[in-house]
């Protein structure tokens, strides 16, 4: 993905991929190629390779239903739900993830897996802005309650680390709520972090305001284990699929463990994500990952729940 220069001009380069997987039920050329197309109508820059299935008609259909309405939908109908990040030392909430929902007068909730991909680069940057706002708002009257509260964490498509704008939105939302900055944590995945760097510009930005940055589903992506030990984060969160692995056998030979083991030795704190056992938190323990999050913990809750905990 590295920009080419063609005669003195640089031109950026994306790549995206729609699939048809062979099906008997679906005899003609002509429809598998359709198949692949209506897939390749919803990759996106985040993920650059869909293949066809229920869920790509069903999102083709939603995006006719709500395309329309999208920027009304997001000043009007945006919410924020709020998942608990525990402490594993003290088994205190210090922080959450705030989470977007849609609610649409007639198709009811509408999760980040519909919605994220109807958006334009436009619209991506509004919902950041929106969730910022809403995020800031929730860590000032959080912590005005609880002393422990250390963060709130919003999540973003890692090309907007290199957008100026997302430096004044911090400004203004700080501004609007009265929140300190450096309550707020950005998550970016792996793949916005480790390469190409982020813009040296904004990141240099989010350090002065004491915003930390945090690689989301940490371990998952494409890098090498050495890109993996050097990334420029503040904090780790170790993707669902490596905490799944976590059983009370050999915690210490799974990829979670290595995960855990590069946050430790660069001394980042590390959050696990996904957390749906007792065992999983008994073997992060043991492991001594310091936080964590999923649904044995705690479900994403709406800001009133969070605030009475
Ligand atoms: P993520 O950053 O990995 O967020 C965690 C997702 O895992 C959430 O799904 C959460 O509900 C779910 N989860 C939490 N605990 C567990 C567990 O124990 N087990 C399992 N299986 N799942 C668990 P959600 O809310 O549907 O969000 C999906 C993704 O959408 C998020 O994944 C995040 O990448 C993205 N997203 C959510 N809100 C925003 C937003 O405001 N802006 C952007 N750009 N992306 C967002
Ligand atoms: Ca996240
Ligand atoms: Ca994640």
């Amino acid at each position: 993905r590295r920009p080419l220069e063609v005669r003195g001009q640089i031109v950026p380069v994306e790549l995206r991929v729609g699939i048809s997987r062979p099906d008997p039920r679906c005899g003609s050329a002509m429809e598998r190629i359709s198949r692949a197309r209506r897939a390749l109508a919803l990759a996106s820059a985040g993920h650059p390779v869909r293949i066809h299935d229920r869920t790509v008609e069903a999102q083709l259909h939603l995006r006719h239903l709500v395309s329309d309405d999208l920027p009304r939908l997001l000043r009007d109908n945006l919410s924020a739900i709020y998942q608990p990040i525990l402490d594993l030392r003290d088994n205190e909430v210090v922080g959450a993830e705030a989470l977007m929902r849609i609610d649409h007068p007639s198709l009811g909730r509408l999760s980040p897996a519909i919605v994220l991909p109807l958006l334009d680069d436009t619209l991506q940057l509004e919902l950041t802005r929106r969730m910022i706002g809403h995020a800031m708002a929730t860590a000032v009257e959080w912590s005005a309650r609880a002393a422990d509260v250390r963060h709130v964490s919003v999540n973003l498509p890692p090309e907007q680390l290199a957008r100026e704008e997302l430096l004044w939105m911090i400004d203004d939302a700080a501004i609007a709520t009265g929140a300190d900055p450096d309550m707020l944590v950005l998550e970016v995945l792996e793949t916005g972090i480790a390469s190409p760097t982020p813009d040296s510009a904004v990141r240099n930005g989010l350090r002065r305001r004491g915003v930390r940055l945090a690689v989301d589903d940490f371990g998952t992506g494409y890098s090498t284990l050495e890109q993996m030990a050097r990334v420029d984060a503040d904090m780790l969160k170790v993707d669902r699929h490596l905490t799944a692995q976590i059983g009370l056998d050999e915690p210490d030979a799974t990829a979670a463990a290595m995960a855990v083991h590069i946050g430790r030795s660069r001394g980042l704190p590390v959050i696990a994500e996904g957390v749906e056992h007792a065992e999983q938190l008994e073997g992060l323990r043991w492991l001594r990952c310091r936080y964590a999050q999923g649904w044995f913990i705690a479900r994403p809750e709406s800001q009133e729940a969070l605030l009475q905990r």
